[in-house]
């Protein structure tokens, strides 16, 4: 299925064949990336009549207690559109971070440990390329990716499955807009404080350019 707007093009399970009968295990924070990609791999599972399942995964950091909470949101969300599709409850695994940016210490043994035992067949991840140094110069010349959040390294893991590698924050709010699903987008959060978010951190700061770019 592809989806396309002005910012890019993606596809998503457009080899049927290769998806077919295969449990797709997802990376979900309740933010909007991975939240949009949830749906767009049920919509294609949906329209496609396909017999693909999904897992959401979750990194739960109880120092950061309101990062995942609308996790459970967006999976009754997209149950709902979509009842026969084989969403699962997702598994999460916990952890103290005490600060420090650790999630993906943790959840690379989960993902790699599920492999193992052979629980799901693919991997895939909502993670997009981000604006270009450009605009992150123009538009939040103060603010830098935290550490650990420049996308390099997850870039360029070998065994990622991600659409949106090369989009920015800009095609998902398109597409969900585009969609009529501003209601799911509302309850993504993409800042780790409460909401409305913190307003000074890089994800409330690419959020707010997005948003100026394709809602106002
Ligand atoms: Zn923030």
């Amino acid at each position: 299925m592809i989806h396309s707007n002005k910012f890019g093009e993606i596809k998503i399970l457009e080899d049927k064949e290769y998806f077919q009968d295969k449990v797709i295990s997802l990376a979900m924070s309740g933010g909007a990336d991975s939240t949009l990609l949830c749906y767009l791999i049920a919509k294609a599972i949906h329209d496609g009549n396909m017999n693909t399942a999904i897992w959401p995964m979750n990194g739960y950091d109880i120092s950061l207690p309101h990062d995942s909470l609308k996790l459970i949101k967006v999976i009754e969300f997209i149950n709902n559109r979509f009842p026969e599709v084989d969403l699962k409850y997702p598994i999460s695994v916990v952890f103290d971070g005490q600060g420090e940016d650790v999630k993906n210490d943790y959840l690379r043994p989960l993902r790699d440990t599920l492999c193992k035992q052979g629980a799901y067949d693919i991997w895939m991840v909502g993670i997009n390329q981000g604006p270009t140094l450009e605009i992150q110069k123009k538009e939040f010349p103060t603010i830098k990716r935290l550490a650990g959040h420049t996308l390099s390294e997850q870039l360029l893991a070998p065994e990622l499955n991600a659409p949106f590698v090369n989009q920015d924050k800009r095609f998902i709010v398109q597409c969900y807009k585009d969609l009529g699903l501003l209601d799911l987008y509302h309850t993504t959060s993409s800042c780790t404080q409460s909401d409305p978010g913190c307003n000074e951190c890089w994800f409330c700061h690419e959020r707010a350019w997005a948003e100026k770019e394709v809602l106002r």
